[in-house]
């Protein structure tokens, strides 16, 4: 098959818009898809400059999802000095996963130049999660205590770096199950605060002073085709699932969303372009109700809802 756009032998076909692509155009479509998103989510804000640059910190496990986000973003922005890229690397302790995947992370880094930062449970909390699931003093699933570990070096990080915007390599796939999974839950207040979190254009978000706002701007570029483009660009990328991964709900919800797709081509597109309609209404109406009173943790000082947050008291019953 023929490219929509040349005379060059398509690699790609995509259901949801018909195209037929070859690497080149391919490539170009999913820079501009990216590139649209920035702009449509007000990440660079206007009053910017050279001086007084914006810090954007990237979530960089070295998946192909942050790695494909990295490469695009530098290739956009390398020549702008209002934007500096540094990348996070989180190291969890996980025996045969997280090693080689540090290694992608290294070497993209070194290509592209870019400031790097590698942060490990061990040297924050004296934990591994190679132990923790050992433990399991809370019987949870290992991502239930790995969330709470990532969240707080994510949070603490991107304030010591200075960071305006902490960016993660979320694609359409990603948040069409979790817009899926909120919809089932039917938690309104919870579709809110991930409009203010993450989703919404910056100047439309609440103010929220004591986060760092998010932004994943991969989001409407599909899981597939994130893939692709990472072999494509050649990219280092590692594959390996973590050995820990437990997100059985979510791997329901992707398997009906897989045979939803391939039925009705756009369904992904259609539920996330919904989702972030009603969850800026939803945001609207819960504005200025911050619910629980936020407060300052006894033991670490993080902002949280309780005298004690939830990572110091997941630390105490580990200790
Ligand atoms: S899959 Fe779960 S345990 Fe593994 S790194 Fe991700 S959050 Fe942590
Ligand atoms: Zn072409
Ligand atoms: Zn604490």
């Amino acid at each position: 098959m023929e490219c929509n756009r040349c005379d060059e032998e398509a690699i790609m076909h995509a259901a949801y818009s018909g195209a037929h692509l070859c690497p080149d155009h391919f490539r170009e479509s999913v820079v501009k898809r990216v590139r649209r998103r920035v702009r449509r989510d007000d990440l660079v804000p206007h009053d910017v400059t050279p001086e007084d640059p914006q810090t954007w910190v990237i979530g960089l496990s070295g998946g192909k999802d942050s790695v494909v986000l990295t490469q695009i973003l530098h290739d956009t922005f390398a020549e702008d000095p209002r934007i500096e890229l540094v990348g996070l690397t989180i190291h969890e302790g996980i025996e045969g996963y997280r090693d080689e995947s540090l290694e992608a992370c290294v070497e993209l880094a070194n290509d592209l130049e870019i400031r790097h930062e590698v942060v490990s449970y061990e040297e924050e909390f004296g934990i591994r999660m190679d132990d923790v699931v050992e433990d399991d003093p809370e019987n949870m699933a290992a991502c239930a205590y790995c969330g709470v570990f990532r969240r707080d070096v994510l949070s603490r990080y991107a304030e010591e770096l200075e960071a305006d915007l902490l960016l993660t390599g979320h694609n359409l796939d990603d948040e069409a199950q979790t817009a899926m999974m909120n919809f089932l839950e039917g938690d309104v207040e919870q579709i809110a605060k991930h409009f203010d979190a993450s989703l919404g254009p910056l100047s439309e978000r609440e103010e929220q002073s004591e986060f760092v706002p998010r932004a994943k701007p991969l989001r409407d570029v599909p899981e597939k085709e994130v893939a692709l483009y990472a072999h494509v660009e050649n990219l280092p990328a590692h594959i390996t699932e973590c050995p820990h991964s437990s997100e059985a709900y979510r791997g329901e919800i992707q398997q009906l969303l897989y045979g939803l797709e391939e039925n009705h081509p756009g369904t992904r597109h259609s539920i996330l372009a919904g989702y972030e309609d009603l969850a800026s209404i939803a945001a609207e109406e819960f504005s200025g109700d911050d619910g629980a009173e936020l407060q300052d943790c006894v033991e670490c000082g993080s902002t949280t809802t309780r005298d004690v947050c939830r990572k110091c008291s997941l630390l105490e019953s580990l200790a």
